[in-house]
Parts: C-alpha cells; structure tokens; sequence
C-alpha cells in the first residue's frame, strides 16, 4: 500500500477534531460572557474576594480563548506558508477553521504537516473541552485490539473513532500517527470499523452504538 494510504485517516480525524473545535469555541465565549464580570465591587469592605472561585474559572476560559485564537491563527499561517499559499486573509477563528478544513486534502500530501495540524487542532479542541468543564467522552468496548490483543479498545465519540489506549500498541505501517510518538495512539477511523470489528471479536454495532452515543455501557476515565 502507498504512504498516502495510510495518510487519509488522519484526514477524517483533523476533520473531526476541526469540526468540534468551530463547535465549542463558540461556547468558550457564551461561557466567559456569562462568568460575573471581576471588579472593585467584587471586593468586600474586609478586603476579601466575593467572587471567590468565579475569577480562575474566568481567568482560564479566557486563556483558553487567547491561545485557541493565536493558535487558529498561528496554525492557518504555518499552513499557507507550507503550502506555498499566499497570507491567509483576516477572519474569526471559526472562519479560519472552516478554511482550514478546506485545505485538508492538499495538507494530506505532506505527512509533517498533516502531523503539525493533527496535533494542533486535536490539543486545541481537549482545551477547550476542558475548559467548558467536560473532558472528552470515552466508552470502552468489549473485545481485545487485534494489533496487541489488549482489551484496550475505546470510543471517542466527539472524534468518530476508536483508539486503542495500550501506549505499547503499534501497528505494521511506519507511516501511521501511532508510530509518530509516544502521545499518539493507533485510531481506527470510520472505514475502518468493519474490519476492526472483525479482527477484535466486537459487533459493529457495539462500535456504531458506542460513537452514536447510544451504548449501554458506561463511559470510563482513560
Ligand atoms: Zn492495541
Ligand atoms: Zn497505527
């Protein structure tokens, strides 16, 4: 098989993790807006803080926010400078990751960037998710991984993927993201469901059921 084989997965993975991304920023700013805004009248006649917890949570979502722009930014420069393309022109962050998703087909054909844009996007969206106070949905599935037989297979529906979380697993292909380092894990995107299915003794409707979010089984810390 062709490295750009290989390569297509993480294309449906930069997607989805870009789609999740234009979803909650946007919530992120609803978030910090409905934070109490921290002034002189937040302060008591005795000096203490009325707003107590109210002002980190504030403080961080609007870090998050600042480093998710810069970020988008950053990112869709890199890109366009990679690409040969000229500066990209101005726009929301939203507008720059719909751009952004555009241009994941010619991002494809250079593994380095692909890498770069995989790591980005997917670091942004679990800031963001944590910053909104939810981590990342994970249900785990019955069956073992057919590349390390551990039973370590979870699905991450909000990226439309199961992963298996053994950090020793690696699959044969040198070019896929689970040999890229330590931080990575081997996913099997949609197309590839089927044929996890077989190769893991799991239904594929377990795999569907658990990525639709209408699985029985609980979701579990990683
Ligand atoms: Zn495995
Ligand atoms: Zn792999």
């Amino acid at each position: 098989m062709s490295k750009d084989a290989f390569a297509h997965p993480d294309r449906i993975t930069a997607s989805r993790w870009i789609t999740v991304l234009v979803r909650q920023f946007p919530e992120l700013r609803a978030e910090l807006a409905a934070t109490p805004r921290r002034s002189g009248a937040g302060r008591r006649r005795d000096g203490a803080d009325r707003h107590g917890p109210s002002a980190p949570l504030r403080l961080r979502v609007s870090d998050t926010l600042r480093d998710i722009t810069d970020g988008v930014v950053e990112l869709e420069e890199a890109v366009h400078d990679r690409l040969g393309l000229p500066p990209a022109a101005r726009g929301t962050v939203e507008v720059r990751l719909v751009r952004l998703a555009g241009l994941l087909e010619r991002v494809e054909a250079d593994p380095v960037l692909m890498r770069h844009l995989l790591d980005e996007v997917s670091a942004m969206a679990r800031r963001c998710a944590g910053a909104l106070g939810d981590a990342e949905p994970v249900v785990r599935l019955r069956g073992r991984c057919p590349l390390c037989a551990s039973v370590s297979l979870r699905a991450f529906p909000l990226r439309r993927a199961v992963l298996c979380i053994n950090p020793g697993c690696r699959c044969p292909h040198p070019a896929c993201g689970c040999h890229a380092d330590r931080a990575h894990r081997h996913s099997w995107p949609e197309g590839e469901w089927a044929e996890l299915s077989a190769g893991g003794g799991i239904a594929l409707e377990e795999i569907t059921a658990a990525l639709d979010g209408r699985s029985a089984a609980p979701a579990v810390n990683r």
